[in-house]
């Protein structure tokens, strides 16, 4: 069957960055939805993409499908405990795999497959998710779920489970099909009976791919927001692939994937550019600042010069200017211990209190019996019962954000 698929991605209008990654390739197509504090959504749904890259198209099966998704398990999983800004990561994975008329979809969380076929919209995927459970149980309705407080919570993801529990699912699939592979940034803000409106329409994939991003910006654009869009036809047409891009659409990232061309992404953002651990940002920032502009302590501080002492009858003039001297250093010191109360109150880090992991506001460090930080936050964690590399990052005592410690001890209590 010919394969002609488009794609888009944006981050929305209310995320800073965008945690959706996908893959592209002729025959294998997949969105995954990362989450996780800092950097750790970008990481786990990057990784979990790149994973599924080593799939063969050509021979890939059920076996194989779910061996490369547990693995991308456990690489996310060891990824998250081995580095403290990344735990807790996860992301959701649809992935299809199409060969000649048959689909096979892997799937984990609540990013979603579904199939326009004779016109009419199928969701192929059950969302792993608390309200989805609940509308399968009857205990919901779609709609109630739809607007629900809690619809973003999900019930399996890759990296924060155990054991990767993939639904696989066998679809037959007919010439004149559209698949489409999303995040819920897209069926969270466009209604199926919009989705289906627009994948009726007779453009190619990717004109399809940017209207259906256009119009999750359009309905609020509130997540990030992924659509992979696959056209089924009769026979391998030599233009496939080579869709028209359409009308400009306010993606991040779009366009037509070429035959035999590895497509992954977002790679337009500056991903690689933040090599600074997230957490670490305000610490550094804050230093930044500081080195510009040399520490007001460290200038030298006004004083008699060899020259001044050597001018004859000093009197009045030398104990005034005694005094305006003084008043000065007092000045800078007032200002260097305002500058450095401000620092110390704006930064984190891990350490333990009567046995338990908790977390500190100050610096790790006791100048003249003063101690410069105090525990904000006790976490329900024995030091004692954490394994060497999460020891080895408590003892660290890195400079972190109050929002990451906070991650960091609401991580290591999910893991006990
Ligand atoms: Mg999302």
């Amino acid at each position: 069957m010919g394969l002609s698929a488009g794609f888009a991605t944006n981050r929305g209008l209310m995320r800073r960055t965008n945690e959706d990654s996908f893959l592209v390739r002729k025959g294998l197509y997949v969105v995954c939805d990362g989450m996780g504090g800092a950097r750790g959504g970008e990481v786990a749904s990057q990784m979990a993409c790149e994973r599924m890259v080593a799939i063969d198209p050509a021979s890939a099966g059920k076996d194989e499908l779910r061996a490369a998704i547990v693995s991308a398990n456990e690489s996310i999983s060891a990824r998250s405990l081995a580095e403290p800004l990344l735990l807790g990561m996860g992301t959701t994975l649809t992935l299809a795999l199409i060969r000649d008329d048959t689909l096979l979809l892997g799937h984990v969380g609540d990013s979603r497959a579904y199939l326009l076929h004779d016109g009419a919209l199928r969701q192929l995927t059950d969302d792993h998710s608390w309200v989805g459970e609940m509308v399968r149980r009857g205990e919901l309705t779609a709609a109630e779920a739809a607007v629900h407080p809690h619809r973003s919570v999900i019930t399996k993801a890759l990296g924060t489970d155990s054991e990767a529990e993939p639904d696989l699912v066998e679809v037959a699939l007919e010439p004149g099909d559209r698949l489409l592979l999303c995040s819920d940034g897209l069926s969270g803000m466009v209604s199926n009976d919009s989705i289906q409106e627009l994948l009726r329409r007779p453009d190619g994939a990717q004109a399809v791919a940017d209207a259906l991003v256009e119009a999750a910006i359009k309905g609020g654009g509130e997540d990030n927001v992924t659509v992979v869009v696959v056209d089924l036809a009769a026979d391998e047409d030599p233009g496939v692939g080579a869709d028209d891009a359409g009308e400009a659409a306010p993606s991040d990232a779009d366009g037509a994937a070429d035959e035999d061309e590895v497509t992954l992404g977002p790679t337009e953002r500056g991903r690689e550019r933040s090599s600074v651990p997230g957490f670490m940002r305000p610490a550094l920032g804050m230093g930044a600042k500081l080195s510009r502009h040399p520490p007001i302590w460290a200038r030298p501080a006004p004083q008699a010069s060899p020259a001044t002492e050597g001018l004859a009858n000093p009197g009045h003039r030398s104990r005034r200017r005694w005094i305006a001297t003084a008043a000065v250093v007092v000045v800078i010191l007032a200002l260097a211990v305002a500058a450095f109360g401000v620092f110390n109150s704006n930064v984190y880090y891990v350490g333990t209190s009567d046995g338990l992991v908790a977390l500190y506001r100050g610096l790790p460090a006791t100048v003249l019996g003063i101690q410069l930080s105090s525990v904000i936050e006790r976490g329900t964690v024995r030091y004692d019962s954490l394994t060497d590399d999460q020891r080895k990052q408590v003892d660290a005592h890195g400079l972190i954000g109050k929002e990451e410690g906070q991650a960091f001890l609401r991580g290591l209590a999910a893991l006990q």
